[in-house]
């Protein structure tokens, strides 16, 4: 694992070099804590962005703050809502605020044409108008992005590349070949604590509604009953720029 852990910051290192406006995306699950704590390694300064909805379950914000504090990290969380979470109130994490609009309309129609939520109904609308698109903004003064995907986590991360690149954006994967036990190794080593609801059975971490515990592959319990079951919220598929 020492092997990984040094190919990891040796990409960042790289990263960093090639690419000055560099951020790591951070979901506060078990994946995001070892990228920003390999980063930070690397680059003490380095930018760090996270994508929260309203539907997170409120145990995230919570860690979110707890480990931005205790990690000094300079969260910059963007979040489709009309008011800063109470969580956030006292001004300690910077919250930028995304119009919730287009994300109303969609899930009132959605309500009053089935009588259901909008995650329920029609999740790839959901996920881009709470994910997506404010991953958009979030990258969109970056040339370079770093993220914790993994290859092992589910059948849809089998074929990402260390460097990927998509419309003069560049996204870099230093964590690719991490198992979970890795993962977990490595956050134990480094004395993280992890999010409460590892605890609780998830394998994988997104909004409430949509994240299930169990599962054979780590992301099985993620839109459990729904097409997009094991599946992506969007933001590794879709163009961003
Ligand atoms: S994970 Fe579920 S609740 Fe969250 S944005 Fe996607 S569909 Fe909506």
């Amino acid at each position: 694992m020492e092997r990984k852990i040094e190919s990891a910051k040796a990409l960042v290192e790289f990263a960093v070099e090639k690419y000055p406006r560099i951020g790591v995306a951070c979901s506060f699950g078990k994946d995001s804590m070892v990228v920003v704590s390999i980063a930070r390694e690397v680059a003490p300064d380095i930018e760090v962005f996270s994508i929260m909805t309203p539907y997170k379950p409120k145990e995230t914000f919570e860690y979110l703050k707890l480990m931005d504090r205790k990690m000094k990290l300079n969260t910059v969380v963007y979040i489709v809502a009309e008011s800063i979470p109470e969580v956030f109130s006292g001004g300690s994490v910077d919250v930028r605020l995304l119009p919730p609009d287009e994300f109303q309309k969609a899930s009132t129609r959605v309500l009053v044409e089935s009588g259901k939520e909008i995650y329920a109904v029609n999740p790839d609308e959901c996920c881009r108008l709470l994910k997506v698109e404010p991953t958009r903004v979030a990258v969109s003064s970056l040339d370079a992005w770093i993220c914790g995907l993994r290859k092992t986590e589910g059948r849809t991360r089998e074929d990402y590349q260390e460097i990927e690149h998509k419309n003069g954006l560049a996204k870099i994967n230093p964590i690719l070949t991490f198992t979970e036990a890795e993962v977990w190794r490595y956050l134990s080593t480094r004395g993280i604590e992890p999010h409460p609801w590892y605890g609780k059975g998830y394998r994988s971490l997104g909004c409430a509604p949509c994240s299930h515990p169990g599962g054979e592959l780590e992301r099985d319990g993620r839109w459990l009953n729904t097409s997009k079951c094991g599946g992506e919220c969007g933001i590794h598929t879709k163009a961003l720029r």
